[in-house]
């Protein structure tokens, strides 16, 4: 991409996804309008959080990096990282005596995602870790976080229910919700597959041959 800022590059997005590319009518649950004005970033300057919850591949990533590439290219900074990603960083830092840097520098993005929570276990000295960085964040600047599990699931993925209430609490406070509820994306092309064979197998004889002559695999 030629605009994005040097914010951008170093901010780890593991790939290039915008709201461009998002077909809107294979996840009717996703309402238009409330990405779309996410993607004008008024949550940003008031320093809401989003939270986008839904099973695998309903495109939660995907939004999730187009709003951070969004903000990038308005010159905010940006930094992308799983839970466990995150949770590594910190403490590692934590062990070379340098968790309080590395905490300054996880709180000063304007905005930064938190993806994939819920599908490692993490450890309770690692979920505290990450309870202590989004406190810091807290009304401070925005985080969007992205997870498989429902709220009343998060205790048992940080391992304390009090700790992941209080959590959700700051989290909740000034907050957009995006809950997905539909099929895989990545599930797609099998589905798409699986029809065409079966296509096959009801078609009478001659379509038969004729379709597998076609090149559909
Ligand atoms: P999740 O994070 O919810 O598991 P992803 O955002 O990683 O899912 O989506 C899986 C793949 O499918 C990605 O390559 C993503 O870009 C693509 N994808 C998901 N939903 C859509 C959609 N509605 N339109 C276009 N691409 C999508
Ligand atoms: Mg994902």
């Amino acid at each position: 991409m030629s605009g994005r800022s040097s914010s951008a590059r170093s901010s780890r997005l593991p790939a290039v996804k915008t709201i461009e590319t998002f077909e809107f009518s294979f996840q009717p649950s996703i309402k238009r309008e409330q990405i779309e004005s996410l993607h004008e970033l008024n949550f940003v300057d008031r320093k809401e959080n989003v939270v986008l919850l839904g099973p695998p591949g309903v495109g939660k990533t995907h939004l999730a990096i187009s709003l951070a590439i969004a903000a990038a290219q308005r010159g905010r900074r940006v930094y992308y990282g799983t839970l466990i990603d995150l949770i590594t960083s910190l403490e590692e830092a934590q062990a070379a005596g340098r968790l309080a840097r590395r905490l300054a520098v996880l709180t000063h993005p304007s905005l930064l995602v938190v993806d994939e929570i819920g599908y490692l276990p993490i450890s309770r000295t690692g979920a505290v870790l990450f309870f202590q960085l989004m406190n810091r964040r807290y009304e401070r600047a925005s985080t969007v976080l992205t997870s498989n599990k429902a709220f009343e699931e998060w205790g048992e993925v940080l391992g304390d229910e009090v700790m992941a209430a209080a959590l959700i609490d700051r989290v909740l406070h000034h907050c957009h919700f995006i809950n997905i509820r539909g099929n895989s994306y990545r599930m797609r092309a099998h589905a798409e597959l699986h029809r065409t064979r079966q296509e096959d197998v009801d078609a009478p004889e001659p379509a038969r041959r004729s379709r597998k002559s076609g090149a559909r695999h």
